[in-house]
Order: structure tokens, then C-alpha cells, then sequence
């Protein structure tokens, strides 16, 4: 039986353990804290549970993809939001809330931006061309290579192109009137961990994503329940869970890792090895990589995120 071991027992980490053992592997997953879900979990207090991190999702197929690639029914039950939140300016006790419905959206609306609906069909129609440009060519793919990513980059419609080039700001204020309006469909680039006025306006495609493609979604049970449906399967599979063991060391042999070292000096090898800890991190702290100039360009266009320089 071939056998892996997977760095980290997040959700990345969870999912991949489990496509494979589908697919024959003897997995074991190494994880540095005492819980399975990294930055999907959950803690208590005063008789409350609070998420610590994610609380909604898109792209809720995902979950069907995996589930049916694995051939298990889906355990979870998924809920789609509506409206998909609420958002709260200083000063102001009334929230808008934000509908996909655009009718719904527009009543929100109708005295802070009374051409919203007319707006926000024009951007979203351009945004889901790009979604759909893209989706299967750099959306849904993984790069090893900036090349692979510059060539995949090329096969999209050159009538994008100036979207790279101009912020998500700048895209927002040519649309609408209302701050209220640019602000909150300028949301999306905070969860790219950035800013809309450093994010390139090919990023509009997430409010693609979110107002009209397949929403938002959290689970019933609250969201660690992800996590704990998961980790039900992955027992069940034989998965082996070594928890408060931090790997800090590789070994390898030209461009192949040999074997992974952790803080205790204890050694682990496996037929196939897996990382799934945070990208920026791993690279500086265990394989000790400087910052790159391409690093640098992360910084810069929220665009190269996509690639995963491990
Ligand atoms: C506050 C917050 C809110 C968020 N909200 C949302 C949201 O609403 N919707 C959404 O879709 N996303 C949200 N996200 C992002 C989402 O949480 C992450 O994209 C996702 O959980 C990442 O999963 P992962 O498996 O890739 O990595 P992680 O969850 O980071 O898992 C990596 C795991 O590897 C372990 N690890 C790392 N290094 C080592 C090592 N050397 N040895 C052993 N173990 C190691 C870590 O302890 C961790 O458990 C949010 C994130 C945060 C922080």
C-alpha cells in the first residue's frame, strides 16, 4: 500500500487526505497544534462557540466534487445565506443588507444609489465573462511554475487584459456613485488578504461569485462542523493523526523531499509528501528561501497569489 503523509490538518489538508485513501494511499497527517482544522476552528466560552475563522463560503460544489470523488455521501448540510450579509457603516444602527436578488438590492438601495441595479448588472455581466474566461484556465488550476502561469495567463481573452492593470477601486468608482456602493463590493479583496486599491480589478469577478454564481453558504451546526464530519470519514479510513508535532526540517534529494524532520528530532518518510501548511511561512521558516523578487510581486498584484512557490 503506498503511503503519504500530509504537512498540516487544515481543510486543504483534510480534503486531500481523504481523495487519498480513495485512492489506496495509507495517509498520515502531522500536525503542530492539538485540533484538526487550522484556521477553521472553533472555540468556547461562557457557553457560546465562536468560529476563529472562516463563518461562509462560495463555490458550495466543491463540497459535492469532493464527496463524490471519494464516493461518500455528503454529510454535510449546506445552507445558502440570504441575504448574504449585512453590513453596518459608523453612525448608522441600520444595516443594508445584501440580496442577490437585485430587485431586493435595489429597495437597500434606493436613496443611496438609485441606479443600482442598472450599475451592477453592467459590472456583474463583465464580471461573469471573465469568470467563465477563466474559470477552467487559471481559476480551477494549480502553477508550479510562473511560466505554466504566464501561459495560461495568455489563452485568456485579450479584452480582459486591462483589468490587470487597473485596481478594483478604480473599477468601483467608475461604476458607482454612492461610497456606500464601492465600499462594500470592494469587500471581496479583504479576504485576498489585500486591499481594493491594490488588488487588480480582475478580482470583480468575486462579486461575480457571490451575487450571482453560487452565493454564500455556511453549514448547519456552524463551520467546524466541516472539520469534524471529516475527521468521522478520515478514522474511519485509518488515517492517522499525529497532533503537537511541529515539523521544522526536510531532507531531499535533488528535487525530491526525502524525509521530514520535527521539532523533537523524530523523522518521518512517506511514498508521497505533502505540505499543506501556510505557503509564505514553510518556505521561509523550514526550507529557509529568502523573499524573491517574485515575493515582492505577490506584494505588489494580489494577482500572482494563484501560485504556490513551495
Ligand atoms: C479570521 C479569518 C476569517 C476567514 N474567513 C473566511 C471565510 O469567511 N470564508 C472563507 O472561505 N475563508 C475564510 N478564511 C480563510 C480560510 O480560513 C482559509 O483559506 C482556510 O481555512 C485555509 O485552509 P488550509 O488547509 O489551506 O490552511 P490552514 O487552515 O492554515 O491549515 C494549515 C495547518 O497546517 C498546520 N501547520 C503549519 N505548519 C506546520 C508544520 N510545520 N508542521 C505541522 N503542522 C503545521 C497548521 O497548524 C494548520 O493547522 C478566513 C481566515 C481567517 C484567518
Amino acid at each position: 500500500m503506498p503511503s503519504a503523509i500530509i504537512i498540516g490538518s487544515g481543510l486543504g489538508g483534510l480534503a486531500t487526505a481523504l481523495r487519498l485513501s480513495q485512492n489506496g494511499y495509507k495517509v498520515t497527517i502531522i500536525e503542530k497544534h492539538n485540533t484538526a482544522g487550522g484556521r477553521l476552528n472553533t472555540f468556547s466560552k461562557d457557553g457560546f462557540t465562536f468560529d476563529t475563522g472562516p463563518s461562509f463560503f462560495s463555490m458550495s460544489y466543491a463540497f459535492t466534487e469532493l464527496f463524490d470523488y471519494c464516493k461518500i455521501k455528503n454529510p454535510l448540510t449546506l445552507q445558502p445565506l440570504n441575504p448574504l450579509y449585512s453590513v453596518y457603516f459608523e453612525g448608522n444602527n441600520v444595516p443594508l443588507k445584501i440580496y442577490k436578488d437585485l430587485d431586493k438590492l435595489q429597495t437597500e438601495f434606493k436613496h443611496i444609489e438609485p441606479e443600482l441595479k442598472k450599475r451592477l448588472e453592467k459590472y456583474l455581466k463583465k464580471a461573469g465573462q471573465l469568470f467563465y474566461d477563466t474559470e477552467h484556465i487559471v481559476i480551477d488550476k494549480n502553477f508550479d511554475s510562473t511560466l505554466s502561469y504566464l501561459l495560461a495567463l495568455s489563452r485568456v481573452p485579450w479584452k480582459h487584459a486591462p483589468m490587470m492593470f487597473r485596481s478594483m477601486w478604480t473599477e468601483l468608482e467608475n461604476t458607482f456613485t454612492s461610497q456606500e456602493a464601492k465600499v462594500i463590493f470592494s469587500l471581496v479583496a479583504f479576504f485576498l488578504g489585500s486591499t481594493p486599491f491594490e488588488t487588480p480589478a480582475v478580482y470583480s469577478l468575486l462579486n461575480f461569485t457571490e451575487l450571482v454564481h453560487d452565493g454564500y453558504w455556511n453549514v448547519k451546526g456552524g463551520m467546524y462542523k466541516i472539520v469534524d464530519e471529516l475527521m468521522v470519514l478520515l478514522k474511519a479510513r485509518n488515517v492517522e493523526f499525529i497532533f503537537n508535532t511541529e515539523i521544522v526540517k526536510i531532507e531531499s534529494q535533488g528535487e525530491r523531499v526525502t524525509k521530514l524532520i520535527d521539532k523533537a528530532g523524530t523523522s518521518y518518510t512517506a511514498d508521497v509528501i505533502i505540505c499543506n501548511s501556510d505557503a509564505a511561512s514553510f518556505r521561509g521558516q523550514v526550507l529557509g528561501r529568502k523573499i524573491s523578487l517574485l515575493k515582492n510581486s505577490i506584494r505588489w498584484n494580489g494577482h500572482f497569489r494563484h501560485l504556490q512557490f513551495i
